[in-house]
């Protein structure tokens, strides 16, 4: 039997509600926030990737699904989508349409990494992107949408955790104090942060090993050394933060080891969903839209995995799922009604009424079964001699109570009924 491929799974229909759910509510809270749903292809060609998210990032090093096509283009699944859109952005000159250009964007996502709870190989993120303004006011926005589409699911266990990068030259300055304070502990740090310490030193304090950590405890932080810029607009974002009631906590570990990533980072956390912790992330990447081709460019985003985030509502027992029902299930008694029955089913659904009746000649008792699975609220039922007079019962699963109705008076009468019940 061929089964899906590792990593990716099925969304099935008993749980397809939860995503209808969660999707309503992060286009619900983008729009509010006036920004603009994009979809970009499902692949790109893959120097975009490597120049957008940098050639010495794990995604891009180890984790890309990278293929040929027939004229030998060198192809990539997406392995997120900031990327995509800033190509986007330039290719359709967007910013000349709208100098402050601001996107959202619901997708799903490939990135062979190794399968774990809440770690895929196709998996979605919804996030978003404001592109055309330095002000700090934005990545206060961009984390103010993030958490208020994860209150608005319910969830309560959520750390938010920000720091500052500053500018490159002040990062420079920086990196080269951390060098000092780490070279003599070189040869204690593990082999990956020993590579890095050569590569990319800000991305030692990405490393999960305890000695490592240990080892960082006493470094300095780039926090404090940033320029008055970034010091400035990092206070304003906390100061915003502050102002509208959000909790945060300063994490000077939170770096992105490439150089168009500036001040702002952001990331929140659920203690609820074990070791891949982290809902979303993002920050400021004022250097990004050149570094892709365009004209120099400020922007600002986040992304947020869809499928940790719905085990984070499971897991805080945070969902009510809306119940599954129909309105109208229609039993046929005798079998010779069938079109009779599926012209009624079309009249009520032209209504929008939720309709099914049955298509396996069951039997009257396995169709009323069938009823009460669907959690029908209305129940129909045809035939005999009741029809040919131009009757059938019509009963309300709610109460129980079943009445003669007039056949040309169904659909009055079962959209007058759904009226009451509502009220
Ligand atoms: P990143 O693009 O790596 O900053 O990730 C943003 C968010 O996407 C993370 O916080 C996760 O919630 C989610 N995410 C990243 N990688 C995966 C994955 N392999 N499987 C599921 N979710 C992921």
């Amino acid at each position: 039997m061929i089964k899906a491929v590792t990593g990716t799974k099925d969304i099935l229909p008993s749980e397809i509600n939860r995503w209808y759910y969660l999707e309503n509510i992060i286009k619900e809270v983008f729009s509010v926030f006036n920004y603009k749903e994009i979809r970009t292809p499902i692949f790109e060609e893959t120097s975009l990737f490597a120049r957008g998210i940098g050639e010495e990032t794990d995604i891009v090093s180890k984790e890309m699904y990278t293929f040929s096509d027939r004229s030998e283009t060198s192809l990539t699944l997406k392995p997120e989508m900031t990327a995509g859109v800033v190509r986007a952005y330039i290719e359709h000159s967007l910013g000349t349409l709208q100098p402050l250009t601001k996107l959202f964007y619901i997708s799903p996502m490939f990135r062979q990494e190794r399968p774990q709870a809440g770690r895929f190989r196709q998996f979605h993120q919804f996030g978003a992107e404001a592109i055309g303004s330095t002000s700090p006011l934005l990545d206060a926005e961009i984390i103010q949408m993030s958490y208020h589409i994860l209150k608005q699911l319910g969830l309560k266990d959520l750390t938010v955790k920000i720091n500052s990068l500053g500018v490159p030259v002040s990062r420079e300055n920086y990196k080269k104090i951390l060098k000092e304070f780490l070279q003599d502990k070189k040869n204690k740090l593990s082999e990956d942060s020993r590579k890095r310490f050569d590569t990319n030193i800000l991305r030692i304090f990405d490393s999960k090993v305890e000695s490592d950590q240990n080892i960082l405890k006493d470094a300095p932080l780039l926090i404090n050394y940033l320029d008055e810029e970034s010091k400035n607009d990092f206070e304003v974002v906390k100061e915003f933060l502050i102002r509208i009631g959000i909790p945060f906590e300063i994490d000077a570990a939170l770096v992105r080891g490439l150089d168009y990533y500036t001040k702002t980072t952001f990331e929140i956390i659920s203690k609820k969903v074990g070791s891949q912790s982290a809902l979303c992330g993002g920050g400021r990447y004022d250097l990004l839209i050149e570094e892709l081709g365009g004209k120099p460019t400020p922007g600002v985003g986040v992304a947020a995995g869809m499928e940790r985030i719905l085990l984070a509502c499971e897991n805080e027992n945070s969902f009510s799922t809306p119940d599954q029902f129909i309105d109208v299930y229609i039993v046929r008694i005798d079998k010779e009604l069938e079109l009779e029955v599926s012209e009624i089913a079309s009249r009520l659904r032209r209504k929008n009424l939720i309709v099914d009746c049955d298509y396996l000649s069951r039997s009257v008792k396995a169709q009323m079964r069938e009823a009460n699975k669907l959690n029908a609220k209305f129940v129909l039922i045809m035939g005999g001699d009741e029809y040919k007079n131009g009757d059938v019962q019509l009963k309300n699963m709610s109460d129980g109570e079943q009445k003669t109705i007039k056949t040309e008076k169904i659909v009055e009468i079962i959209l007058a009924a759904k009226e009451q019940s509502h009220k």
